[in-house]
């Protein structure tokens, strides 16, 4: 629905409307005869009436249906039109004035509202606050939180899933801060009753009418009849006019009834999805208009084709078109009545009034509830709108809320059962309105004190769970998961209901509530014991039994039991009545149990002259249920009872002869014992469904109401029972008695194995009932503490970030975990790099915490924590023993707990485990069992010295452990005393590992045995015992010390003798070993300078002073058959694995891409924005052509028969993926060895006196004329073949050849092959064509991927502040190289006549007067593009028919140099005419010759370009932009010498400092440094260019303002600047507006971070058809704006998706961090994000330097299991 906000002001206009053009809106205006009648008269007519009823009714009856016909919800205009002329006349009622005026004057009256109240649509971003909120069911609307003061909280954010609404301004909602700047003031507003502040008559009319509207809206919605209407509706005569509606439903998918529609009713596809889509909206649709006849005909069809085995038939109702108009005009009401009473709060109180108003005297409903009683049956369209009129009425009012409040939960039952039978989502359920009640405290407390809200919300549990009852107990066996998600939410409500406790008890709130607790124990009981196991044996359970049901109650239920007992605890009373119902409910439980077992005897035990009676039970053998709530409530309860003192009062509610605590402790130890068993191994042949149950019942969700309060069962029985008697008990349960009674017997090896875990699994639970006292309630703890101890014990595991530490951790109610309080006591935060998370680190004082047996951890962390403790300990050098830490004391009434340590039948069970462990000769004993019997000696031994410590006197020293211990034999004769089994301990070899810690018991003994000794005050004995413990430590630590010292030493021997040997072997080896170092590792590449340049003339790279080259030697090793090679051009090829893209990654143009390819695109001239060039990148890895070509066949063959989706990579497209390290790669290289260049000084003294410029173009222009002539006389002498045209000059024809030439190099076969399929790969991938090795256009794209490669290169560094030489990665060099001498190598590919045509089209820009129809302007041109393939191309120009030839290097060296200079001056001139432009007007700089040529240049281009160029600026501006812009240019032409020559360059190029570069530059690439000198020293040449170039008409039209043009230097791409807070984002996004769609669903918005478009990504409206497949939004985008590649932010997600053409992408986390250092993808923690910069630059590093690909292919490689997205409908 649209919001309300909106809606209202579109209205306003439309009523205003009316009114100007309608009618005077005078009293005595003539009233109209017949036909529409003004509605003053109408509303005059019904006033005089006798009913006003009958009157409206009778208006409605005659022109609603005439306005109505089309059956849609979607309205024409002309409808609409209908429709305001009908709500006006209601308004003209209601205000008895012109609508416009009665609007104004209530707005006037009325101030701003004081709550928010806004509706949210599904998908809008809310906000809650973690500090203020009540419940994290409060939450703030966008507008409302960004003016709030919880903008600087911790706040929380989320999306919402629609229909709830913000809570700004309700103070019931927030602990501070309740509303935000904006609604603050309505709070201030006088509380009077705005009703009263109405007129009178206003106020009456307005109850008036609402009652009949809201009447009629009721009966016509909920109307069910489907062919009659009401009386006084019915029209006068019945037409045969019907319609067939289609409802909603959420069973078919929009495919099926799409396809459904086209057949029954034979429309077209296009036709049958906007059906569906208009009915999947509004719930609704009318899809035919026809006779009765008809329609029912359509209706069988649908009924025919949609029904199935499998699902219901779509519903399909024939309602007759009267009956639809005034539905469709009822819901229009429904709008109009909310807009009316969101004018006036005094209109809002009486509709509130009308609609809760219950006619006296009757027993229906009042209208309000009806309307809810029918929700389950409306459509989804009109639900949509009810609820919206609910939230904006009745819940606006504190006291109508209430009112409401009491009418739903009087319903509530009967709501909730409809909700469960129907199919539609919760939120267009009126159900979903139980949030906005239970979540406010007053009113819930209100409820459950006088409308029993407690009661009927649990007995509507127990109703719904009914059809799960099985004998008493729920059971579900077969059962729906929708349905019983429905049921769940039942239990969320009573979870909302009980959120806050009463602060005060009234004697009516208590009866209520226990009356609400009660139902609450009936629950319970049908779940105690239910869904029990039995052990399978033998055979393996052959039907895994159902047990999420149950679990996923329980966790819902673990919240509601925590918050009830918190209920109890507030009060005593309370308490004490909970405590006595639950204990009887219990025993009922028990006692039922129990009858079945009857006839068992009592059995009595005896051992150690202790003795026990107690019935024969087997959790091996018979039944056992986990599921125990009523015994584990109890045991909260008890505690409760401990801590508030109320247990001395017990005996008055619960007499001690019925308080049986074996029982109570019975079941929670027989589910402690199956899990022992389970560890056991003992139920392994009951499935996965028991390993599960067992894993979650110890699992954070559900332990608190689980584990842990057996535990304290155990602990409460052991509190009160004899510690011998408890210890048989448990020992019985466990089956261990006998194995400790009588020697041991069991032959079977399972029998021992499984034994040998039982009693460890025994000892490990005497450690925690006894060791466990971290409840408050059970030991003096306080929660924070709980909390801290929690965290130490997770940390002790491995470092954590924030998120698992709190996943890991009980939430309560609030979903808090108390995390934040502690963690920073605790540990210190380690923050993230570039990936990856931050994480918390225990601190070092915190250790000494670490409990080896903390009952929270699984097996696997257990075992993980006590490896980490120990190699912290080793790494310290200090004592391995991880002694069990202090625990604190127990609770007054839980003290006698600790007897278990000091009772007889504990010290046998040890000293037997010792025992066993001394002869060693018996298997029934393990380490571990040893290890937690040191434990529990340990712990007893603590306890002792507490005592003796404690200021107690001796003789109330209950604890003699010490002398149990060291007693000789107490029962068994001859036993050995357990500190002298300890000391032979020692010498079992098997317990090495445990040497320390037994070291550190008999220590403790010895402490204790000082302490006894001691009869003097216990200050002496602390500090004796500190002090004994402390020489003993030091001692030890001496020891280790000395251990150490030895270890290390003969460790140095030993290295020594090594190294020695070492030194022999190289020595007499010499020549082995010298190639052993040489051999480079796998894949990289060793170049070896051979004839080192002398450094003096070296660092020109162009010219007569061209420096030599350094030649190198490359070796190299194949990644694949690790053979070396060396590189040789005659030699078999290597390649390197290589990746071709086109980028727009420089691109300046974002929407001018898609021009850029296909087969009539000509690419010879790139244009100057390059907005889509053609990169090459590579690995650097390195294998034969012939191991590659091997290898790929391989890879053919053996992915060809899998499916596409589990690739990575697209084997038509050449892909695969690099053998070594998994780049993506679509072809290879060649790598060919550079060639040496070395000028012979004589010769070029006489050459360069010779070549001057003038005459080097002439010798050029000649060549190329006489190169034409030859090619036409070619063509002619073919057909005339007289030759009539002789050469002009054959003479100047051949000058070209008289200044040097030679052979060119030949390369191998193998090597030409490898350029050949890499240029068609370059051509294939760059102008997206297929391969053709044989067109012109393949060396000329060649050219181009160097060129872009290297300026992209250039940019990087550039970006990162690099050096231009030496600060290449290894693989990027010798790719760039590669790429050079690839691009060199043309002849080899195409025929040099192709490449000299292609030359002499570029060299039209200097040579104009050339025979070329190509013209471009000098704007449009990138030069270094063009610099490139004219030096690439040129040598072309030296090939004679017979003889390939190729310039020397002498003449090289010249046409390098000319060439250069003519783009530099080209170049020169661009910049002038282009990035000269906002020109300063003070002076600045300092005049210099550089200042005055540069004023001089411009003088002269403002003459050829006839004054269009303006202003007259300075000469050092000029100068500066000049400078500044042709940098990037200079610097990506020093790479490209540098690479094709190998001149070394001069040393500031690779210095870390930005002085003298520029002139290192210009020395580089034999530029003067005041580059204006080119146009001086070439005057003669270079005037005739520049009248040229300036004359050209785009210069003209750039220059008179009518095209852009790029500027230079060029700025850097960057990815679109991202706000600091992503809220800002969030916001963004929700304000953005779509222009294609017309609804204002929140759409999947998408940034992309290139260009800055947002998106509506996988949705309709903006899907896109291209070459006649669908795109989604993004995909579609990315065509253009990466050419296939795209990075797009996804706002809601928090996510960046990254695009590459049809078939490939992934996700990465967007770059935002939480303070604690993590990434949020999908919102899922909703913390407050910040930008991290880093991270950012990360991805705009991945864009510009071309690694997205591999970025992709890399994620989707990890994540291989991950379902194949489709990509192309992002
Ligand atoms: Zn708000
Ligand atoms: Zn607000
Ligand atoms: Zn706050
Ligand atoms: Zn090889
Ligand atoms: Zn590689
Ligand atoms: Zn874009
Ligand atoms: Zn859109």
């Amino acid at each position: 629905m649209p919001a309300a906000g909106s809606e209202r002001i579109r209205f306003a206009t439309v009523v205003k409307m009316a009114d100007e053009g309608a009618m005077e809106p005078n009293v005595g205006a003539e009233p109209e005869p017949r036909g529409v009648l003004e509605p003053e008269q109408v509303v005059r007519n019904w006033q005089e009436g006798v009913d006003l009823c009958l009157g409206i009714y009778q208006h409605l009856k005659e022109y609603v249906p005439a306005v109505h016909c089309s059956g849609s919800e979607v309205k024409s205009p002309e409808d609409e039109q209908a429709y305001q002329i009908l709500l006006q006349t209601l308004e003209w009622f209601l205000f008895g004035e012109t609508p416009a005026d009665g609007f104004a004057k209530l707005e006037q009256n009325n101030g701003s509202s004081q709550l928010c109240g806004r509706v949210f649509k599904g998908g809008e971003t809310t906000y809650s606050c973690r500090d203020c909120a009540i419940d994290p069911t409060c939450v703030l609307c966008m507008d409302c939180f960004q003016n709030s003061v919880h903008r600087n909280h911790r706040y929380k954010m989320n999306s919402s899933y629609g229909g709830g609404f913000c809570d700004c301004g309700d103070v019931e909602a927030w602990k501070t801060g309740p509303a935000c700047k904006k609604h603050e003031h309505g709070a201030s507003e006088d509380t009077a009753n705005p009703a009263n502040q109405l007129p009178v008559a206003l106020a009456e009319r307005a109850q008036q009418l609402f009652t009949i509207i809201f009447r009629y809206i009721v009966d016509m919605l909920i109307w069910t009849e489907d062919k009659e209407l009401p009386l006084g509706l019915q029209p006068r005569e019945k037409t045969d006019s019907y319609f067939c509606v289609l409802f909603n439903d959420e069973q078919h998918s929009f495919e099926h009834v799409i396809y459904s529609l086209q057949r029954s009713l034979g429309c077209s596809q296009r036709e049958a999805q906007n059906y569906t889509t208009l009915i999947d909206k509004e719930g609704r649709r009318a899809v035919k208009h026809g006779s009765l006849h008809s329609c029912q005909e359509t209706k069988l069809e649908v009924f025919n084709i949609t029904n199935s085995v499998f699902q219901s038939p779509l519903r399909v109702e024939i309602l007759h078109s009267t009956v639809v108009s005034h539905q469709t005009f009822a819901l229009r009401l429904l709008l109009w009545l909310n807009q009316v009473i969101s004018y006036s709060a005094g209109l809002r109180q009486i509709f509130c009034e009308v609609v809760l108003n219950q006619e006296p005297g009757s027993d229906q409903p009042c209208l309000i509830s009806k309307f809810m009683l029918a929700d389950a049956k409306l459509w989804k369209g009109a639900r949509k709108v009810f609820h919206e009129l609910i939230v904006c009425s009745l819940l606006m009012e504190t006291e109508y809320k209430r009112l409401f409040a009491i009418e739903f939960i009087t319903h509530y039952k009967q709501l909730q059962l409809e909700f469960v039978e129907d199919d539609h989502d919760r939120n267009v359920s009126v159900t979903a309105q139980s949030v906005q009640i239970f979540t406010v405290p007053t009113l819930a407390r209100h409820l459950i004190e006088e409308h029993d809200a407690l009661k009927i919300i649990i007995e509507t549990i127990i109703e719904l769970f009914s059809e799960h009852m099985d004998n008493g107990k729920l059971h579900f066996q077969s059962y729906s998961q929708d349905k019983l998600f429905r049921k769940q939410m039942v239990l969320y409500d009573l979870k909302y209901l009980l959120i806050s406790k009463p602060p005060l008890w009234t004697d009516r709130q208590r009866e209520h509530f226990l009356e609400g607790f009660k139902t609450f124990l009936k629950l319970l009981k049908s779940m105690q014991n239910m869904e029990p196991v039995n052990r399978q044996i033998g055979q393996h359970l052959e039907i895994e039994p159902e047990w999420e049901p149950a679990f996923t109650i329980q966790m819902l239920l673990k919240c509601i039991l925590s918050v009830i007992q918190e209920w109890c605890a507030s009060d005593e009373q309370v308490l004490l009545r909970a405590y006595k119902e639950c204990h009887r409910v219990l025993s009922q439980c028990s006692n039922e149990c129990n009858q079945r077992n009857a006839r068992k005897q009592l059995n009595t035990l005896t051992m150690c002259g202790h003795s026990i009676s107690l019935k024969r039970y087997l959790v091996s053998r018979e039944p056992v249920s986990i599921h125990l709530p009523l015994s584990r409530l109890l045991a909260g309860l008890h505690v409760h009872l401990n801590k508030s003192g109320a247990i001395n009062k017990l005996e008055e509610f619960v007499p001690p002869s019925e308080f049986q605590v074996e029982k109570l402790m019975d079941y929670p130890l027989r589910c402690l014992v199956l899990l022992s068993q389970v560890s056991a191994d003992m139920w392994r042949r009951n499935g996965f469904s028991l390993v599960n149950q067992v894993f979650c019942y110890r699992n954070v969700k559900w332990r608190e109401e689980m584990f842990d309060k057996d535990i304290i069962m155990l602990q409460i029985a052991a509190s009160i029972m004899d510690p011998n008697q408890f210890l048989m008990f448990v020992l019985t349960r466990f089956e261990l008695f006998e194995v400790f009674s009588k020697s041991p017997v069991p032959r079977n090896k399972d029998v021992i194995q499984q034994t040998n875990v039982l009693i460890e699994e025994f000892l490990h639970h005497i450690i925690m009932v006894v060791g466990e006292r971290y409840v408050p309630g059970v030991g003096l703890v306080k929660k924070d503490e709980v909390t801290l101890r929690e965290v130490i014990h997770l940390l002790c595991i491995e470092p954590m970030p924030h998120s698992e530490l709190a996943k890991s951790l009980p939430e309560n109610e609030n979903n808090e975990t108390g995390l934040e309080n502690v963690i920073h006591q605790v540990a210190t935060f380690k923050k993230p790099g570039l990936s990856g998370h931050g994480v918390y680190e225990l601190k070092p004082e915190y250790l000494k915490y670490f409990n080896l047996f903390f009952y929270h951890y699984y097996k696997s962390q257990q075992t993980k924590a006590e490896d980490d403790q120990k190699k912290r300990k080793k790494q310290a050098n200090s004592n391995e023993a991880l002694p069990p830490p202090l625990p604190p004391q127990f609770f007054s009434t839980f003290v006698k707990v600790t007897n278990i340590l000091n009772c007889d039948i504990l010290m046998l069970v040890l000293r037997t485990v010792l025992q066993r462990a001394v002869d060693s000769t018996g298997r029934l004993w393990s380490e571990a069992m040893v290890q937690k019997t040191l434990h529990l000696i340990c712990m007893a031994l603590q306890e002792e010295q507490r005592q003796l410590e404690g200021g107690v006197a001796e003789e109330d020293v209950t604890f003699d452990v010490y002398l149990k211990a060291t007693r000789v034999g107490s029962s068994a004769v001859n036993a050995e005393s357990i500190l002298s089994l300890l000391e032979k301990l020692k010498h079992v070899h098997q317990l090495d590992a445990q040497k320390d810690m037994i070291n550190w018991t008999l220590q403790m003994f010895d402490t204790v045995k000082k302490l006894r000794e001691k009869s003097s005050p216990c200050s002496v004995t602390e500090a004796g015992s500190q002090k004994t413990n402390e020489t003993i430590q030091d001692k030890d630590k001496a020891e280790r010390k000395r251990k150490a010292e030895a270890a290390k030493l003969y460790r140095q021997k030993i290295m020594a003798q090594m190294s020695a040997m070492q030194r022999n072997f190289i020595e007499s080896n010499k020549h082995l070993y010298e190639k052993a170092t040489e051999a480079p590792r796998p894949g990289t590449i060793r170049t070896e300078e051979d004839s080192a340049p002398t450094t003096e003339d070296s660092g020109v790279a162009l010219g007569p002073m061209q420096g030599a080259t350094a030649t190198e030697k490359i070796i190299l090793t194949c990644i694949l058959c690790q053979e070396e090679q060396e590189v040789k051009t005659d030699d078999m090829a290597m390649v390197l694995a290589a990746c071709v893209q086109r980028s727009t990654a420089l691109s300046k143009n974002r929407s001018r891409t898609v021009t850029n390819l296909g087969d009539n695109y000509d690419p010879i001239i790139m244009h100057s924005d390059l907005s889509c060039g053609t990169h090459v990148g590579s690995c650097g890895h390195v294998m034969h052509a012939t191991c590659w070509q091997k290898y790929f066949e391989a890879v053919q063959n053996s992915t060809r028969n899998r499916l596409h989706a589990e690739l990575s990579f697209d084997l038509e497209n050449g892909e695969f993926l690099c053998p070594l390290c998994k780049a993506l790669c679509n072809t290879v290289m060649p790598v060919i060895p550079l060639q040496a260049h070395n000028l012979d000084s004589k010769d070029t003294e006489t050459i360069a006196q010779m070549l001057t410029l003038p005459r080097w173009l002439q010798n050029v222009s000649a060549r190329i004329a006489g190169l034409n002539i030859s090619d036409t006389k070619e063509k002619e002498s073919k057909q005339i073949q007289v030759s009539s045209v002789s050469w002009k000059n054959p003479v100047e024809f051949r000058s070209i050849l008289s200044f040097g030439v030679q052979s060119p190099i030949v390369y191998s076969k193998s090597i030409v092959e490898m350029l050949q399929l890499f240029a068609t790969a370059v051509y294939r991938v760059g102008l997206k064509v297929a391969p053709n090795e044989a067109d012109a256009r393949v060396p000329v794209m060649a050219w181009s991927a160097c060129a872009f490669t290297i300026q992209s290169i250039e940019n990087m560094l550039n970006d990162e502040d690099k050096v231009l030489f030496g600060s290449l990665p290894d693989r990027q060099g010798i790719s760039l190289k590669a790429v050079l001498q690839f691009a060199a190598s043309q002849r080899t590919v195409a025929s040099p006549r192709v490449i000299q045509k292609h030359l002499t089209r570029l060299m039209s820009v200097f040579v104009p007067q050339m025979d070329v129809e190509d013209t471009w302007s000098i704007l449009d041109i990138d030069f270094f593009h063009l610099l490139i393939s004219l030096v690439l191309a040129f040598p072309s120009l030296y090939w004679e028919e017979t003889v390939e030839l190729q310039p020397s290097d002498i003449s090289c060296a010249f046409n390098n140099l000319y060439l250069f200079h003519l783009v530099t001056m080209a170049h020169i001139v661009q910049i002038l005419l282009t990035s000269t432009m906002d020109c300063p007007m003070e002076q600045d700089g300092e005049e210099s010759e550089e200042t005055l040529s540069a004023t001089e240049l411009y003088e002269t281009l403002r003459e050829y370009t006839s004054r269009s160029l303006e202003c007259k600026p300075h000469g050092w501006y000029l100068w500066n932009c000049v400078k500044c812009g042709i940098t990037p240019f200079l610097r990506s032409s020093a790479l490209f010498f540098n690479y094709l020559l190998g001149v070394p360059p001069p040393e500031e190029l690779s210095k870390d400092s930005s002085e003298g570069q520029f002139e290192a530059l210009c020395y580089y690439l034999a530029l003067p440094t005041n580059l204006f000198k080119l146009f001086q020293e070439y005057k003669d040449t270079v005037c005739p260019l520049l009248q040229c170039w300036c004359s050209d008409s785009s210069v003209q039209s750039f220059l008179k303002g009518d095209r852009t043009t790029v500027r230079y230097p060029r700025e850097r791409n960057q990815l679109m600047e991202l706000p600091d807070d992503y809220s800002s984002i969030l916001n963004q996004g929700c304000q953005y507006k779509c222009s294609r769609s017309s609804d204002d669903e929140t759409k999947n918005l998408a940034l992309c971070m290139f260009c800055g478009a947002m998106l509506c990504s996988q949705s309709a409206c903006c899907r896109e058809e291209v070459n006649g497949e669908e795109f989604g939004a993004c995909a579609a985008h990315a065509i253009n704006c990466g050419s296939g590649l795209g990075m797009f932010l996804r706002i809601r997600e928090c996510q960046v998706l990254l695009l590459a053409g049809k078939n490939r992408g992934c996700f990465i986390p967007a770059p935002y961090l939480d303070d604690y250092g993590e990434t949020d993808q999908l919102l899922k923690r909703g913390n407050p994000l910040h930008l991290c910069t880093e991270r950012y630059k990360k991805l705009e590093q991945l864009w510009q330097q071309h690694r997205i690909l591999e970025e992709i292919t890399r994620n989707q490689d990890a994540n291989q299991i991950v379902f194949a997205f489709e990509w192309q409908q992002f």
